[in-house]
């Protein structure tokens, strides 16, 4: 129940009906989780490149010879490159890992932002899309980074609040996703 409990969106209570649940479940279909747990952790790898979650490094959107790699989306989660796939990017992605946030206490120095300025300098990309969530955090994270690329000298740009405000990435449809890239605009 401890462990069980520690799982985002898993309150006391459901943590007790899981672990119940576990327990009284057939044997094989309890291991089965288990299984998959340590099966996911061991074959799971950081791309070395993006930072995206793959069984193999680097991962097979960076390993696409098809792949637009003048255009580079920033994203926080890996879960929102599904989102943005099914939308119809085929550019590349960087993995940020989270986004900055003062009352989680997540410092820009947490996130993957060295790796995705050493990786601009060396690519030189001619547009860099910064695909955070249009909340506060995501705002102030696109802000901060911009900042750093626009240095560089490249095309920072942010998705077009064809969302809104306090939406998350990978709940919206794939149709105001698409909009939201169709419409990209300048970092202001
Ligand atoms: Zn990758």
């Amino acid at each position: 129940m401890e462990c069980l409990a520690r799982l985002p969106g898993v309150g006391a209570k459901t943590s007790e009906r899981f672990a119940y649940h576990l327990l009284r479940a057939p044997e094989a279909e309890a291991l089965d989780l288990a299984h998959a747990i340590r099966a996911a952790r061991e074959r799971t790898k950081v791309c070395s490149e993006c930072c995206n979650l793959d069984e193999v490094d680097p991962c097979a959107i960076c390993a696409d010879p098809a792949r637009d790699r003048g255009l580079l989306l920033v994203v926080e989660d890996p879960r929102d490159i599904a989102s943005f796939e099914g939308a119809g990017h085929r550019g590349l992605y960087h993995v940020l890992q989270g986004r900055v946030s003062s009352v989680e206490g997540i410092a820009p120095e947490d996130l993957t932002v060295a790796a995705l300025v050493a990786r601009v300098r060396r690519t030189q990309p001619r547009e860099v899309c910064l695909a955070t969530n249009p909340d506060l955090e995501g705002e102030g994270t696109a802000q901060w980074i911009g900042a750093r690329l626009r240095e560089l000298g490249v095309t920072v740009t942010r998705l077009a609040r064809g969302m809104p405000a306090g939406a998350n990435i990978h709940q919206v449809s794939t149709s105001i996703l698409a909009d939201a890239m169709a419409g990209r605009r300048p970092l202001p």
